[in-house]
C-alpha cells in the first residue's frame, strides 16, 4: 500500500460524508462499520484505548472484518490490566492489535525531560506519547474508527457519525455516537465480551495510570480522567 496516498476532502468527499452521516442517524453499528469497510477496504483502521466501547467495535468488526486493522498507542504509561486485553482479544477473536509506540522509551523520555512530564505538561505528555504516534499511524489510510460516545461528554455531543476529521486528514467514523453507556454494557453482558477488570473497582474510563483515577457514585464517567486539571480530552478527538 502507498503509504503517501493521503485522501483529500474534496467538497464532492464532504458531501458524501454528510449525506451518509445524516442518513446513520438511525443505523444500528454494525451497519455504519459496514459501510465504512466497504468504502475504504485496507485504508479503513481502528485505534483502541481497550475500553468498553472500543471492546464492542472489535467484537462487530470480528464478524464483520477481521482483517481490518486495529492499534493501540502504547505511552508506556498504560495499566497492566489494559495491555493483557490485548491478549484476551487474541484468544477469543484471533485478532492481533498492533501496539504503536513513541520512539523514546519512557525510561528515555523521563531523563531527557528531568522527570515524568504528565506532572507539569500534560498536553505535551499526550502530544507526544499519543498525538505523535497517531498522525505516524495514519499514514496512508483515508478513514479510522472511532469509539465516541456523543452522551460522553459536551465535546463529544456534536459529533458527526461520518465526518472529515481535520487534525489528522481522515475520515472518522463513530458508529457508536448514537449509543448509551447502557447499550454499550448491555452488549458487552450478552456477548460475554472481554472488558478491562478495572471497571469493576471504579474506573469508569481508563487511560494512562498516571493521569486515570477511580470515581465516586455520582461523578461524571470521565471525572477520573486528569482530575483536578483542566484538561479532558487527550487530543484524539479534539480539531485543535
Ligand atoms: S494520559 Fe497522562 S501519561 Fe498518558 S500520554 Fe497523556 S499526559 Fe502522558
Amino acid at each position: 500500500m502507498d503509504a503517501d496516498s493521503s485522501l483529500v476532502p474534496t467538497q464532492e468527499l464532504l458531501d458524501e460524508l454528510a449525506s451518509v452521516s445524516a442518513s446513520f442517524e438511525t443505523a444500528s453499528p454494525q451497519e455504519i462499520l459496514r459501510w465504512a469497510v466497504d468504502r475504504f477496504g485496507k485504508r479503513f483502521t481502528m485505534a483502541t484505548a481497550f475500553g468498553p466501547e472500543g471492546m464492542t467495535i472489535i467484537h462487530m468488526l470480528s464478524e464483520i472484518s477481521p482483517t481490518t486493522p486495529i492499534f493501540n498507542l502504547d505511552t508506556g504509561y498504560q495499566f497492566p490490566e489494559t495491555l493483557a486485553l490485548r491478549e484476551r482479544i487474541k484468544e477469543r477473536y484471533g485478532i492481533e492489535v498492533e501496539l504503536k509506540r513513541p520512539v523514546l522509551s519512557v525510561e528515555e523520555y523521563e531523563r531527557i525531560n528531568g522527570g515524568p512530564v504528565y506532572k507539569t505538561e500534560p498536553n505535551r505528555c499526550c502530544a507526544d506519547r499519543k498525538i505523535a504516534v497517531l498522525f505516524d499511524a495514519a499514514r496512508g489510510m483515508h478513514a479510522w474508527a472511532s469509539a465516541i460516545r456523543r452522551d460522553q461528554s459536551p465535546d463529544r455531543a456534536v459529533a458527526p457519525i461520518i465526518g472529515w476529521d481535520k487534525k489528522f486528514q481522515l475520515v472518522k467514523v463513530s458508529p457508536l455516537a448514537n449509543w448509551t453507556k447502557k447499550d454499550v454494557w448491555g452488549l458487552i453482558a450478552t456477548e460475554d465480551i472481554p472488558y478491562n477488570p478495572l471497571h469493576d473497582t471504579g474506573y469508569t474510563s481508563i487511560g494512562c495510570w498516571p493521569c486515570t483515577r477511580s470515581v465516586s457514585l455520582g461523578e461524571d464517567e470521565r471525572a477520573g480522567r486528569w482530575s483536578g486539571t483542566a484538561k479532558t480530552e487527550c487530543g484524539l478527538h479534539t480539531q485543535d
